[in-house]
C-alpha cells in the first residue's frame, strides 16, 4: 500500500492542496472539519497514510487507531462538546459501500454537541 494516492480527496487535504479548517496535527494525523456538519460538532480524524478503510488495517496499525480513540474525546471537548455525562459524542468508521463509506481514506467521524443534530 503506497503511503498517499494522488487521487484521493483526503490526501490532497493532508497536503493542503484542498483547503480545509484543521482541528489538529501532527505527524501521523491529520483532523479537520466535515464540510456538511450532522451536529455542532463534527470532525474528521484521518491518518496521513493512505489507508483505503478499516478493511485493510493490519496488527501494525493498533497504536495508531489506539491514539486516533484516545485523542477524540480531547478534541471533542477542545470542539465543544460538554462533559460526560451529559455532554458526548459519537465515533463513526464508515467502512465500504454497505458501511456507507464515501471517501475511501480511513477516517473518524467525530460528532457532537447539544442535540438537537441533523441526522443519527
Ligand atoms: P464517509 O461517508 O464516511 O466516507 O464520509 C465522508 C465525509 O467527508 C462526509 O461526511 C463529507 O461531508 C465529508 N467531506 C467530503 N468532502 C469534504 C471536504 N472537502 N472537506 C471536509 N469534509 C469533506
Ligand atoms: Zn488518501
Amino acid at each position: 500500500m503506497s503511503l498517499h494516492d494522488p487521487n484521493c480527496l483526503f490526501c490532497k487535504i493532508i497536503a493542503g492542496q484542498i483547503p480545509s479548517k484543521k482541528v489538529y496535527e501532527d505527524e501521523e494525523l491529520f483532523v479537520f472539519h466535515d464540510i456538511h456538519p450532522w451536529a455542532p460538532v463534527h470532525f474528521l480524524m484521518v491518518p496521513k497514510q493512505h489507508i483505503p478503510s478499516m478493511a485493510q488495517l493490519q496488527p501494525e496499525h493498533a497504536g495508531l487507531l489506539g491514539r486516533m480513540m484516545v485523542l477524540a474525546p480531547q478534541l471533542a471537548a477542545q470542539e465543544g462538546c460538554r462533559p460526560y455525562p451529559q455532554g458526548g459524542f459519537r465515533v463513526i468508521a464508515n467502512t465500504g459501500d454497505d458501511g456507507g463509506q464515501e471517501v475511501h481514506h480511513l477516517h473518524l467521524h467525530v460528532i457532537g454537541g447539544p442535540r438537537p443534530w441533523l441526522k443519527g
